[in-house]
C-alpha cells in the first residue's frame, strides 16, 4: 500500500448522486476513491439544486454532459452509454438512500452508501436480495472501520491475545449540537427531521459506526437483545433523539454498553471501542486512530503504534507512509475504498475466490445497522423495555 500500486486491472468508472459544494462528506468520497486511481469520476447529480450541481461538477473538471440534473437522468443516460458508469457513490441525506440505491442496482450499478442505509430492515433486506440476484456490490460508507488499528483489534481477538471476549464498550458522543444548531445549519436541519433523517438521530447517524467497527473486531458476536433508552436534550428535536444508551447481550454471554450523544458539551468526537476479554482488553478511539491500547492482565498497558513491525502482516498491509507520520480519516476511507474496488472486480470477473478474506462493510453491514436502530428505537419508544434480536 505505502507504494499506492493499484491492485485492481482498470479504474472503475464511477459517479456520485449528492455530496455537493459544501456538503460535510462529499470530498471525503472523492478523495478516498481518486486517491490510489481505483475509482475515474466521470458523472454527478452532486446537487439538489440542478445548476448548482452542474457547476460544481464542471469545476470538478468532469464533461460538462455528464453532470446531471437529477440521479434519475443520470442512470439513464448513463446506461445508454459504451462507456458508462460502473458504480455510482450515494451522499445524499438518509431518506434518498433507499430509492437512489434500489434504481442504481436496477441500472446494473454497483452502489456505495452512506449510512444508514435505509430506514427500515425490510428495505435493507430489499436491497439485499436485488444486490445478490444481479451480483452487485452494495458497499456501505462506515469509513473508521478502514483504520490499520482496527485490523489490529481484530488479530488480536481472533489470535486468543484477549481470551474470551465479555465486554463490548462503545460510545460515540460529541458535544456539536448541544444546543439547537439546526436553526442556522442545514445540515444539522434534516439529520433532526424524521422525515428526512429516519427514525433515530445519533443512534444512526453515529453509533452505527463503533456499532461496525465492533462488529470487525469480534465477528463472531451475535446480539441476542438489546434495551435503549433515548432522550431529546434540545426538545424540539422530539421525537428524535440527541442521546441514547443501549445495553446489549450477546449470544454466549458477553454483555456490551454503547453512549451515543450530540449533546456531549464540551466534547470532540469521543468515539471509543473498548473491548475486555478474560485476558485483556484493546481500547480504540478516533481521535487518535494511530495507536491502539492493549491491555494484559497483571501487565503494564502498552500502547501499539500504525505501521511498527511488531504489528500483524494484515494490519501492516493497509500502512501508507510508515511508522510515526500520523494517518487519518483520509486514508481510513482509501482503504476502504481499495477493497470496494476488489469486491466489484471480483464480482464483475465471477471469481469469488478472490473475495476470501477480504473484509469490507458490505450490504450486510448496512442491514446490520438498520436493524440495531431498528430495535433500539422499539426498545425505547415500548418505554426502554428489553427487546428480542430478529
Ligand atoms: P449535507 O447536507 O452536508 O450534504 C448533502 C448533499 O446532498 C448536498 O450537496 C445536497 O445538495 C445533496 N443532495 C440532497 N438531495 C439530493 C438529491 N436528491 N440528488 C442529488 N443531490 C442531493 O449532508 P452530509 O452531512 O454530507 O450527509 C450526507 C450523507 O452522508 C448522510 O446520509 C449522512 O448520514 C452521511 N454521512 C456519513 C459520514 C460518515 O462518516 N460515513 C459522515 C457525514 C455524513
Amino acid at each position: 500500500m505505502i507504494d499506492g500500486i493499484r491492485l485492481t486491472k482498470a479504474p472503475i468508472r464511477w459517479g456520485m448522486v449528492g455530496g455537493g459544494r459544501g456538503s460535510q462528506i462529499g470530498y471525503v468520497h472523492r478523495s478516498a476513491a481518486l486517491r490510489d486511481g481505483y475509482f475515474s469520476l466521470l458523472a454527478g447529480a452532486f446537487d439538489l439544486d440542478p445548476d448548482r450541481g452542474r457547476a460544481f461538477g464542471a469545476d470538478l473538471g468532469l464533461d460538462p454532459g455528464r453532470c446531471y440534473p437529477d440521479w434519475q437522468a443520470m442512470f439513464a443516460a448513463e446506461a445508454a452509454r459504451a462507456d458508462g458508469i460502473r458504480c455510482v457513490t450515494i451522499a445524499t441525506p438518509n431518506n434518498t438512500h433507499y430509492p437512489i440505491t434500489r434504481a442504481a442496482l436496477l441500472a446494473g450499478l454497483h452502489v456505495i452508501c452512506e449510512k444508514p442505509l435505509t430506514f427500515t430492515t425490510s428495505e435493507a433486506l430489499d436491497l439485499q436480495a436485488i444486490a445478490a440476484d444481479r451480483g452487485l456490490v452494495v458497499g456501505v460508507a462506515y469509513g473508521y472501520s478502514g483504520h490499520q488499528m482496527i485490523e489490529e483489534a481484530a488479530r488480536l481477538v481472533a489470535d486468543g491475545t484477549l481470551g474470551e471476549i465479555r465486554i463490548v464498550n462503545l460510545q460515540f458522543a460529541h458535544g456539536f449540537h448541544s444546543a439547537a444548531v439546526e436553526h442556522d445549519n442545514p445540515a444539522a436541519r434534516w439529520r433532526v427531521d424524521p422525515a428526512f433523517a429516519g427514525p433515530s438521530y445519533v443512534l444512526g447517524d453515529l453509533a452505527t459506526h463503533p456499532l461496525y467497527v465492533a462488529q470487525v473486531i469480534c465477528p463472531n458476536l451475535r446480539i441476542r437483545r438489546l434495551l435503549c433508552t433515548r432522550q431529546s436534550f434540545v426538545a424540539s428535536r422530539a421525537p428524535l433523539e440527541d442521546n441514547a444508551t443501549v445495553l446489549m447481550e450477546y449470544e454466549g454471554g458477553a454483555v456490551g454498553t454503547c453512549w451515543t450523544s450530540a449533546v456531549n458539551a464540551g466534547a470532540m468526537h469521543s468515539q471509543k471501542v473498548r473491548i475486555v476479554g478474560s485476558k485483556g482488553s484493546v481500547e480504540w478511539w478516533d481521535e487518535h486512530p494511530n495507536q491502539l491500547r492493549l491491555e494484559i492482565q497483571g501487565e503494564p498497558a502498552r500502547v501499539l503504534d500504525r505501521g511498527m513491525a511488531y504489528l500483524h502482516p494484515q494490519s501492516l498491509a493497509d500502512d501508507r507512509i510508515g511508522a510515526g507520520h500520523p494517518e487519518g480519516l483520509f486514508d481510513a476511507w482509501a482503504n476502504l475504498h481499495c477493497r470496494f474496488a476488489l469486491a466489484i472486480e471480483a464480482h464483475e470477473d465471477k471469481d469469488p475466490a478472490r473475495l476470501a478474506g477480504l473484509r469490507y462493510p458490505g450490504i450486510e453491514a448496512g442491514v446490520e445497522g438498520v436493524r440495531w436502530v431498528e430495535h433500539c428505537v422499539r426498545s425505547a419508544d415500548g418505554g426502554g423495555v428489553w427487546v428480542d434480536y430478529a
